[in-house]
């Protein structure tokens, strides 16, 4: 028997009706570095990103699927894009900013995309590829830039407010299938060409509510969320959605994602919620230790796209200000656990819970298996593989126009859940612990060394600013943990004392023997530790290593 419900499409489009009326007073903050920041409802947004869609398809011919690109910081225009493209029934296609330049060009062609809709401070990236990229006929310029830089280009060139300008603020939306594709984002593509992962208007919407949920970051049109990790980086975390979902304000940093113009607009426009990778945490964190800041408006952080190192959760802890901690993929939408304690616990008794990666929410089903393909218990001990199935979960990559969907063995098992190739425990209360990337996790001689537990533990010294832990070749063991290390500025401890330091909290088998002062550790396109760096520094002998 089927059910008596109503079978209402759940789309992109509903989730902007709903945003430019019920909490069209809703605003978007755009950072601008001039005294005033750029302010616009979500009313006004709305408004905009209809005539975007009627430009698209009236001016720039746009139709069905195609697929329409943002290269683009976290600004008002780019929201308006989110919501005019999959509305129309096209696909946004976000691109990363920090990826090399031959990557880009791959990602480009390898989705199709038509235009580019490119801020004009980011024209200096995008001009010298364009002669590369056959498949795109537009490029749409918005904000301050030099526009002399296109000279000369094939592809049709647009500038954003001209070409909205006088547009009809009405559309006549498709009612669209709710499996079919909205958006899609690249993985960072450490090994191997970036694989791409296609949202589904039902995945964006049904992970949009699970954002809002008080589980999750529960937030209303009361706060104020400053939306630091990228709108390339997983759709912001999903924040531009859910937010037109319940109302939720918006803070964009535009291009201003240093530690100075952060703190700055923390004291200036009061957010109450946050959202960033810990390397802008530890950023801001030394930044407020040299200049202090008004951070009290801050609720609640969501921290998350790596470990979170405890240390860092005290010091923001002593500020007043409450990171959780949350795990997540681009193939995960990426809301995959977040870290609230259970009910009814003192603060100490919270801890072991708020350094975990946290718990896994309705949506999301997890299950750990070990290295010979077997099931693990969630006894909290048991290390193994973490796989994940939902309804916001990837069941396969992009397979480039007219190609097959990509589903590698190694990423899908074969009943179809995602291999996250992420390593940890789960608790019988359903906490997860990451020990380890299943690719960073070091054997040494048949036993496994978490490099996130010593780069943790390293961190906690209050001499020490980063840390990074990668396995290098052993001819006795196999491998063994090689510590690379930042110190603070004027700061002076040496291995032995770090070492010592570590052998208070760690195993002393596990401890590294090979040390490297460093002067900041590599970071990914998305600010996180890049281990492929080290690994080949060490390996070309770029790093001075003193062995103890
Ligand atoms: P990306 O798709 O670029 O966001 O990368 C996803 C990967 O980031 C995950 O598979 C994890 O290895 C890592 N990651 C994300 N969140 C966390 C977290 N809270 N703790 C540890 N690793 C994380």
């Amino acid at each position: 028997m089927l059910s008596t419900m109503q079978d209402v499409p759940l789309t992109v489009t509903r989730i902007l009706q709903h945003g430019m009326s019920i909490h069209g007073t809703s605003q978007i903050t755009t950072w601008t570095g001039e005294a005033e920041p750029q302010r616009r409802t979500f009313a006004e947004v709305g408004r905009r990103a209809t005539q975007l869609a009627n430009a698209l398809r009236d001016e720039l011919g746009i139709d069905g699927d195609q697929r329409v690109a943002t290269l683009m910081w976290n600004n008002a225009e780019h929201v308006e894009a989110y919501f005019a493209i999959p509305s129309m029934g096209a696909v946004l296609h976000t691109l990363n900013l920090r990826l090399p330049a031959e990557q880009l060009v791959w990602i480009v062609n390898h989705a199709a995309d038509r235009a580019v809709i490119v801020n004009g401070s980011l024209l200096p990236l995008l001009a010298p590829l364009l002669p590369h990229l056959p498949t795109v006929e537009h490029v749409v310029v918005a904000g301050p830039g030099d526009r002399s830089l296109l000279t000369g280009t094939d592809a049709r060139v647009h500038e954003y407010e001209d070409l909205i300008a006088g547009r009809p603020t009405t559309y006549d939306w498709p009612e669209l299938d709710e499996r079919s594709a909205a958006a899609m984002c690249y993985t960072s593509g450490t090994t191997g060409d970036p694989k791409g992962v296609v949202y589904s208007h039902r995945s964006i919407y049904l992970h949009s509510m699970q954002v809002n949920m008080a589980e999750s970051m529960g937030l209303t049109d009361r706060d104020t969320s400053l939306v630091v990790v990228p709108q390339f980086h997983v759709n912001a975390w999903g924040l531009p959605h859910a937010t037109f979902m319940t109302g939720i304000n918006m803070l964009m940093p535009d291009r201003f994602l240093q530690p100075a113009p952060l703190a700055e607009m923390i004291e200036r426009e009061r957010p109450s919620h946050a959202a960033a990778v810990p390397t802008i945490w530890q950023g801001l964190l030394a930044e407020v230790t040299a200049n202090p800041r008004d951070l009290s408006s801050m609720k609640q952080v969501t921290i998350g796209g790596a470990a979170c190192p405890p240390s860092l959760m005290e010091a923001y802890d002593k500020l007043g200000v409450r990171l959780c901690h949350a795990w997540g993929m681009t193939e995960t939408s990426p809301l995959g656990t977040m870290a609230h304690p259970p009910a009814g616990l003192s603060a100490e008794e919270e801890w072991p819970y708020r350094v975990t990666q946290g718990r896994f929410p309705a949506g999301v089903e997890a299950r750990l298996v070990g290295p010979g393909g077997e099931r693990l218990p969630w006894d909290g001990e048991s290390a193994g593989e973490l796989e994940v199935r939902g309804a916001w979960i990837a069941g396969a990559y992009y397979g480039g126009a007219g190609g097959e969907e990509l589903r590698p063995a190694d990423k899908f098992s074969e009943d179809g859940w995602l291999k996250t190739g992420d390593v940890g425990v789960i608790s019988p209360d359903g906490y997860l612990t990451l020990t380890d990337r299943a690719k960073d996790v070091i054997k040494s001689g048949g036993e496994w060394i978490s490099s996130v537990e010593l780069e943790n533990a390293l961190m906690a010294h209050p001499e020490v600013a980063e840390a990074a832990v990668v396995a290098v070749p052993d001819d006795k063991w196999g491998e063994r943990p090689l510590a690379t290390v930042v110190l603070r500025e004027g700061a002076a401890a040496d291995y032995a004392v770090l070492r010592a330091f570590l052998a208070e909290r760690i195993a002393k088998w596990q401890l590294p023997e090979r040390w490297a002062l460093v002067p900041a550790v590599p970071k990914t396109s998305v600010g996180k530790f890049d281990k492929k760096v080290i690994r080949r520094q060490y390996a070309d002998g770029e790093l001075d290593v003193t062995e103890l």
